[in-house]
């Protein structure tokens, strides 16, 4: 290796070291990179590796599908061509969850579908996921916990070339534990704002995700006396803060874009309800 070369190693790595989240993702890391580790991630799920049961139920796929497409009409939402922004349902009616795997592989476990109860919540859950892939979030989160690694891969990219495939091997292993990754607060904040925007271009209650986390709230206060990491809230909790802040900001945006009181059929409610009774109610625990 070249003085050049090691130089240009050597500040690599003190970059990634000293800046887990931010700018180094955004100039340094390819997009393409974003859709390679969500495609080993997607890859896994499929395969069924670390616990993870894809419900092969096309019907349900495609309604949710449909309402992530919806959402995705919004022209903030950069990277359409990039990203398959393909939506998989994860069937366990234990996790009330949902997760954005990096390049827009988003995952919906069937508990999820089950607790919300009309469409532009789902919608709503579906823009802030998809913000947290537009933002980049899981990449900046992974580079302080991976950065060694891509320190190392992106030098050998630089020597040998950007072959993304000639590493896939050990990239498969870094992306199985994308499912347990908590943002950080302001990561949150920031993909809630946006899943704002992205719900003002859909037929949809632009609030009604609020509705989710009020309808967490009353759940919570239900259970108080239940240990946290027992519940199937607990791997959204631990992943996603919940606070009245969330809903409190909600209602500021509304109110600064002058949306009102929300029409009930803005929510659509019925005909989630109908949906979900026939395609997941009638298809519990089908492989
Ligand atoms: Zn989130």
């Amino acid at each position: 290796m070249n003085s050049r070369r090691f130089a240009f190693s050597s500040v690599l790595c003190l970059g990634l070291f000293f800046n887990s989240c931010g700018w180094v993702v955004e100039t340094a890391f390819p997009i393409s990179l974003d859709e390679f580790l969500g495609k080993q991630f997607y890859d896994a799920a499929v395969q069924g590796k670390e616990g993870m049961h894809v419900l092969r139920n096309e019907r349900l796929r495609t309604y949710v599908q449909d309402v992530a497409s919806r959402v995705l009409k919004a022209k903030e939402i950069r990277f359409k061509q990039e990203f398959p922004y393909k939506v998989t349902i994860l069937n366990d009616d234990s996790v009330i969850n949902a997760v954005c795997a990096p390049g827009g592989y988003i995952f919906v476990y069937t508990g999820l579908l089950h607790f919300i109860k009309d469409e532009a919540t789902l919608a709503g859950i579906l823009a802030h996921e998809i913000a947290h892939a537009e933002k980049r979030h899981s990449m900046k989160q992974l580079s302080s916990s991976i950065a060694t690694y891509f320190a190392i891969y992106l030098v050998l990219a630089y020597v040998l070339g950007p072959d993304l495939a000639q590493h896939a091997s050990g990239m498969a292993s870094i992306s199985s534990n994308l499912l347990s990754l908590a943002n950080s607060r302001g990561a949150e904040e920031e993909a809630d704002a946006l899943g704002f925007q992205y719900m003002r271009a859909t037929p949809y209650y632009p609030g009604a995700s609020a509705n989710f986390f009020r309808e967490i709230k009353r759940w919570r206060q239900k259970h108080s006396g239940d240990k946290e990491d027992s519940l199937p809230l607990g791997k959204y909790l631990s992943t996603h803060p919940m606070d009245d802040d969330r809903i409190a900001d909600n209602e500021k945006r509304l109110k600064a874009a002058g949306i009102g009181e929300p029409k009930p059929e803005s929510f659509f409610r019925e005909r989630y309800r109908q949906k979900i009774g026939a395609l997941l109610g009638d298809t519990k625990g089908e492989e």
